[in-house]
């Protein structure tokens, strides 16, 4: 007997008669025998529509509230699930994420998990209880409800299966696993059989949205056996997230990713003297948006242009800060972009391969893709481009730098 925890996503769950399905495998697994614990998202699309009516309402709407809002979509199927369970003659409980004692950070729109009080879910699986917890959702130390950012229900499945020990976490999405990129809109993409953490934390970090990365750091913390498999398709073997090993392919470029997320602004001429940029991005830190890429350019005559990108949620309220920054600092003016995209491409082999870049970049410029900014690291190349290019970007790096090598 083995305790399971699964975790259903938006499309996996998307009406009832994915419900339906989602029932009869979770019966059949607690039929042979094993204590099982389900994590559900909402029903696809719900989320979206639930942003959208708050956002009708204001630009900001209270951070607070809007967690209180999010959360019902997960009340949704969690309850819908059980009922169904039930009806079928199985033993069903749903719980919120409160209830299910998911202790957060009081970050709203972003928490963290700092604690997870496991004794309710013990007693309940001990008595041979089926389990739905709603995903992406826990409380505050004040009994907030907060939510755990977007695709948070990985993170709430993971979570609970290091919490209660699991001997597997099986995250079922609409894909049968994690492949060199996005499979829905490349369609060479390669499904990885296995793949390490630490090469997930990048691809899940840089937008592969197979995972939330925070799933993934705590997978790789709490050592939590992590399977990737489709909700559709039983048959599909999926993908499993390991400790690295020696019998993993070892590729120079192993994956591409995307994200849509970021947004961009720019202040020129900019007086170019100590403390500017500290005076630019501070302002920005202090109300809690993160900065992803900064480029400064120089200008002749002491002027430099400061250009960094923040997520797109903020930038109405990232501008309108640092449009009253460049008054105080006498900077000309400041412009943004929201119709940009982050490509990305990561492998661990290329810290030691020279011209992955120039490779990269003549790939891209041979489909006319004009590159905006560039970020790197040792294991990674960021370029951000017009967001129109997105699809034939990730095509193009996927076929140049990836396909080549197998
Ligand atoms: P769920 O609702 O099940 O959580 P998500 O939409 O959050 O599903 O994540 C699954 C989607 O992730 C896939 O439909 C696919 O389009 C996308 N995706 C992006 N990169 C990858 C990748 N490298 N491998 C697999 N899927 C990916
Ligand atoms: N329903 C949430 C979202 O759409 C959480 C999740 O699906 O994981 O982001
Ligand atoms: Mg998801």
């Amino acid at each position: 007997m083995a305790l399971i925890v699964q975790k259903y996503g938006g499309t996996s769950v998307g009406d009832l008669k994915r419900i339906g399905k989602v029932a009869k495998n979770v019966a059949k697994i607690h039929s042979a025998g094993n204590d099982v614990v389900v994590v559900l998202s909402a029903m696809a699309g719900v989320t979206d529509q639930l942003v959208r009516l708050a956002s009708q309402i204001t630009d900001n709407p209270h951070r607070r509230e809007l967690d209180v809002l999010l959360a019902t979509g997960e009340q949704t199927t969690v309850a819908l699930l059980c009922i169904t369970l039930e009806s079928m003659g199985y033993p069903a409980r749903s719980l919120l994420g409160y209830q299910a004692e998911i202790l957060t950070d009081r970050a709203f729109g972003q928490a963290r998990i700092v604690q997870i009080n496991v004794n309710r879910l013990k007693t309940l699986l001990s008595e041979r209880k089926i389990i739905a917890v709603a995903g992406f959702q826990g409380r505050d130390r004040k009994g907030n409800i907060t939510t755990l950012g977007r695709g948070g229900s990985d993170t709430s499945a993971v979570a609970l299966a290091a919490a209660l020990n699991a001997d597997v976490c099986e995250i079922y999405t609409d894909v049968d696993g994690v492949y060199t990129t996005d499979p829905n809109i490349c369609s060479t993409a390669r499904k990885l059989h296995e793949i390490s953490y630490d090469e997930m934390l990048e691809m899940a970090g840089l937008g592969a949205k197979v995972l939330q990365v925070r799933a993934v750091e705590f997978a790789k913390k709490f050592n939590v056996v992590l399977h990737v498999r489709s909700a559709f398709n039983e048959e599909e073997e999926g993908t499993m997230v390991v400790e690295e090993n020696t019998n993993m392919e070892q590729l120079v470029v192993s994956g591409v990713t995307y994200t849509k997320d970021q947004a961009r602004i720019t202040m020129t001429k900019v007086p170019d003297k100590p403390g500017v940029a500290s005076k630019i991005l501070t302002a920005i830190a202090d109300a809690n948006i993160v900065v992803d890429m900064i480029i400064q350019n120089t200008r002749k005559g002491g002027l430099t242009d400061i250009t960094f990108t923040v997520p797109k949620t903020a930038y109405k309220q990232a501008m309108a800060i640092e449009q009253e920054i460049a008054q105080q600092i006498g900077a000309e003016n400041v412009f943004g972009d929201e119709n940009i995209a982050k490509v990305s491409i990561i492998g661990v082999g290329m810290q030691s391969h020279s011209g992955v870049a120039a490779k990269a970049f003549t790939a891209l410029a041979n489909e006319n893709i004009n590159i905006i900014m560039i970020s790197t690291s040792e294991i990674k190349i960021s370029c951000v481009i017009e967001e129109k290019y997105t699809e034939l970007a990730v095509r193009t790096l996927h076929n140049a730098m990836v396909l080549e090598e197998t």
